[in-house]
């Protein structure tokens, strides 16, 4: 098994086993690129898009949230190119009938069986289906392919109820669904996805010192969870990679076991999209300046990152095997579970005050009590699911009402007054990785 099999293989195998993620209706087989996340997986997966919608809606004030429908009006998807142009060149394989995109085989003969291939034709990626009661007279409605559409719709809405002036943005976090000719590398390409998009609204010709701020905010976003910066990179599209849209565009790399793929996004899609949008539904989506009593349709930034393959990516950046044990050495401020609350032994009172623990931190963290097996396995059992904090009720607890708490990477640790866990913790949990105590 190559290495690179191997850690995807493993990680892999620990999410299903630990419940971050398991393959959709597994009873029936499961179905081909669909994904469950379980309840490691949800925790994480919304301590990720908390964290994204924080930094973009509170820590910006010119940035506005919006959560908008996934069926669309289908004009929208005949505006935004997606009906004619949102496709990939497919290939079938004449003997063993398998498909492939045209773009990812060598040559005119099957990567699996050595047949012989089709004349590539295009696919669209769009899943449709029928909306009212009645499936002929109904009428044909997309799932959302992109959630960008959603926020370019309101752009009028937005403006008007926020009182926003450009620059500004909006944000939206949302599932998309693709009909991936070739999904697959566990959720890094799945049918149905969640996308967290920020689309910044600017006056032509600010256009390229926005797309150059947002790029390195982007950046150091997934630098501040900890991602490791020699497997992050940009990488700015060729002519002839850049979509009919756009006039510039960088996407985020990360380097995946299976090489470097976007995480990330970061466009700069000129006024195309208003504009189309003007045209196709004859309303009246520029705006007036009125400071220079100037009307022009914005140039929009778009920002758009994969919720998927960024838990992906937080997953195996974080996946460290050492001599006694597997650590997940995820961003406290992501990680599921925040703290292991232990008795070390099951008697002297010592489940009971960290029951009471566990009541103190409720509030404040997700904790997880464990009173079974020897201290060592439980911490190994919080490590592997990277809990930043294991917290020990031991027999000086009962003399000085102090607990252990073990820092997941380091595992020092360090004695702490149980009334001060609630602010020791609040302030570890918001530093990123490694969790340590050393200063
Ligand atoms: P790719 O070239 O990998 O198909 P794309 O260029 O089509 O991606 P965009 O349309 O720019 O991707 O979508 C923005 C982001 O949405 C991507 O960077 C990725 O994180 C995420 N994304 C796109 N398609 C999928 C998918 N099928 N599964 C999971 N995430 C996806």
């Amino acid at each position: 098994m190559s290495a690179e099999n191997d850690i995807m293989g493993k990680l892999v195998s620990l999410c299903k086993r630990r419940g971050f993620i398991f393959p959709s209706s597994e009873i029936y087989g499961g179905i081909n690129a669909c994904w469950d996340y379980g309840p490691l997986g949800v925790e994480l997966k919304n301590n990720l898009k908390q964290y994204w919608w924080t930094t973009m809606t509170q820590l910006h004030e010119n940035i506005e949230g919006l959560d908008a429908s996934i069926l669309m009006h289908p004009k929208v998807w005949e505006a935004s190119g997606h009906v004619e142009g949102f496709t990939d060149p497919l290939v079938d394989c004449k003997v063993c009938k398998q498909r492939f995109r045209a773009d990812q085989v060598e040559g005119t003969r099957c990567p699996e069986c050595g047949g012989e291939l089709t004349e590539p034709r295009q696919f669209n990626l769009m899943f449709k289906t029928y909306m009212g009661p009645v499936e002929e007279e109904a009428a044909i409605v997309y799932l959302r392919p992109e959630t960008a559409q959603g926020i370019y719709v309101n752009f009028r809405n937005v403006l008007t109820v926020s009182r926003q002036k450009i620059p500004f943005g909006i944000a939206q976090i949302g599932k998309a669904f693709r009909n991936e000719i070739s999904p697959g590398n566990f959720i890094f390409r799945s049918r149905e996805f969640e996308q967290m998009e920020m689309q910044f609204f600017v006056k032509p010709g600010t256009d390229e010192e926005w797309l150059e701020h947002w790029k390195n905010e982007r950046l150091a976003w997934y630098l501040s969870l900890g991602i490791r910066k020699d497997h992050l990179r940009i990488h700015e599209h060729t002519p002839d990679e850049l979509a009919h849209y756009a006039k510039k565009a960088f996407d985020i790399e990360y380097l995946f076991p299976f090489g470097w793929r976007e995480l990330e996004g970061i466009h700069n899609r000129t006024d195309f999209d208003l504009s189309r949008h003007i045209q196709y539904s004859g309303k009246d989506l520029s705006y007036f300046d009125e400071e220079t009593r100037e009307r022009y349709v914005p140039y929009i930034i778009e920002t758009s990152a994969g919720v998927d393959r960024t838990v992906l990516t937080c997953l195996l950046d974080a996946y460290t095997e050492e001599a006694e044990r597997v650590v997940l050495r995820l961003a406290p401020r992501i990680a599921p579970i925040k703290a292991g609350i232990f008795p070390l032994v099951k008697r002297d009172g010592m489940p009971e005050i960290a029951r009471k623990i566990v009541e103190q931190l409720r509030p404040h963290f997700r904790v997880f009590y464990d009173e079974s097996g020897a201290i060592g396995r439980r911490y190994r059992r919080q490590d592997e699911i990277g809990t930043p904090f294991g917290i020990t009720v031991d027999s000086e607890t009962l003399q000085n009402e102090t607990v252990t708490v073990r820092a997941r990477d380091s595992m020092e640790q360090i004695r702490v007054k149980i009334d001060d866990l609630v602010p020791t913790l609040q302030k570890a949990l918001t530093t990123p990785p490694p969790v340590t105590f050393a200063p």
